[in-house]
């Protein structure tokens, strides 16, 4: 199929995004099931733009033989790996249809609930995403640190970020343009979504256990992504800072008054380890103001490098490989779409239109 038309499509009806690191056992079912349920929502009026996250499996060549054998099928190779969040946007960048669902390959968000959320578009939302009422084939730390850190945010961030929410949701083309242009390197998709407002509505269902393999995000990634969460939504953690500086000042004072009192009574200093442990109290709160301002600090000195959000590698389409421009990450919608038109221009021949 030749999806691409300059400026944008009016034929591809809905993009399916799915972000893949190693993901080589299950990615066949997922394709299976993300199909046919965009069969049934979209026809053949669809795409499926699986995105490898720099595996080091045999995802890519999974995902070749896949869009070698399906014409709605579209690869993205990214050059390395860059994360869940940055791989999902690459393939949100690549993406020309009218809504788009963002989804994670393990086939933890049944894709099946397209049909609803489609439904619920039909019906005016700008944004439908999944709310988990229950996540099943999760160990207890995960639901444990998961849910205090979403209970968390919500206290510490500026804007409303649903609970228990992933990336998992439909939005429409527009919102995922003005989600695209946003700037910024560290990325959080779904507080980002949050932030761009219009009409969002939750659609709660039960999170699957992967089909196969294991998490990709082990907790030195889940650590990093809270941070990022945090410090992209909230300035609080400053304040904390400033706060506990101020409460130590107080502290420190009154230490003083005491001091000089036991002084004018005559009373020789003793308590060695007191004033030890103030002075250490004090440093550690110290350490941890200068961590936190340093967060913050770094991502202001990586945001302004302003290097390319992503870079893609190949694209494969049918079983033609072709090339983005090299700053495909940097540009701007309307050129974006240009680009993607030039890369039909050259192959509807060459792919089969139907098998
Ligand atoms: N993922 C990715 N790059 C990474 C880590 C994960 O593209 O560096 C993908 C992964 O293949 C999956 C999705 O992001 O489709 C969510 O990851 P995972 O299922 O491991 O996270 P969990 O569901 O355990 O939070
Ligand atoms: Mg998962």
């Amino acid at each position: 199929m030749d999806g691409f038309v300059d400026g944008g499509d009016a034929r591809i009806r809905l993009s399916i995004v799915a972000p893949c690191y190693n993901e080589a056992e299950g990615l066949s079912e997922f394709c299976r099931r993300a199909r046919a349920a965009a069969e049934a929502a979209a026809g053949d009026a669809f795409e499926i733009i699986l995105v490898d996250d720099g595996s080091s499996d045999d995802t890519w060549g999974v995902i070749s033989r896949l869009a070698a054998d399906i014409p709605q099928v579209l690869g993205v190779k990214l050059l390395r790996n860059h994360g869940h969040q940055l791989a999902a946007t690459s393939g949100l960048a690549v993406a020309r249809g009218e809504r788009v669902l963002l989804i994670d390959a393990d086939l933890q968000d049944p894709p099946e609930l397209l049909t609803e959320m489609m439904a619920i578009m039909d019906r005016g939302a700008d944004v439908v995403y999944g709310q988990r009422s229950e996540r099943k084939g999760e160990t207890k730390f995960k639901l444990i640190t998961a849910s205090v850190f979403y209970r968390l945010l919500t206290r510490l961030a500026s804007i409303s970020i649903p609970q228990d929410t992933g990336d998992f949701r439909l939005m429409k083309a527009r919102i995922v343009h003005i989600l695209l242009n946003m700037p910024e390197r560290h990325r959080f998709i779904r507080g980002m979504v949050s932030w761009i407002g219009g009409r969002q509505v939750a659609l709660r269902y039960t999170r699957d256990a992967r089909y196969a393999g294991s998490t990709k995000y082990p907790l030195k990634k889940m650590i990093r992504f809270a941070i990022d969460a945090i410090t992209s939504f909230s300035i609080i953690p400053l304040r904390i800072s400033a706060w506990m500086g101020l409460i130590s000042a107080v502290f420190a004072v009154g230490l003083l008054i005491y001091t000089l009192v036991q002084w004018f009574d005559g009373n020789v200093i003793t308590g060695w380890s007191s004033i030890m442990a103030a002075i250490s109290a004090l440093s550690a709160i110290q350490l941890i103001a200068l961590g936190t301002l340093g967060e913050y600090v770094g991502r202001l000195v990586q945001e302004h490098k302003r290097r390319p959000m992503f870079m893609i590698d190949c694209v494969v389409q049918g079983e033609v490989t072709s090339e983005l421009s090299d700053d495909f990450s940097e540009l701007d919608t309307a050129s974006r779409r240009s680009e993607l038109g030039r890369l039909s221009a050259v192959k509807p021949a060459e792919t089969r239109a139907h098998r």
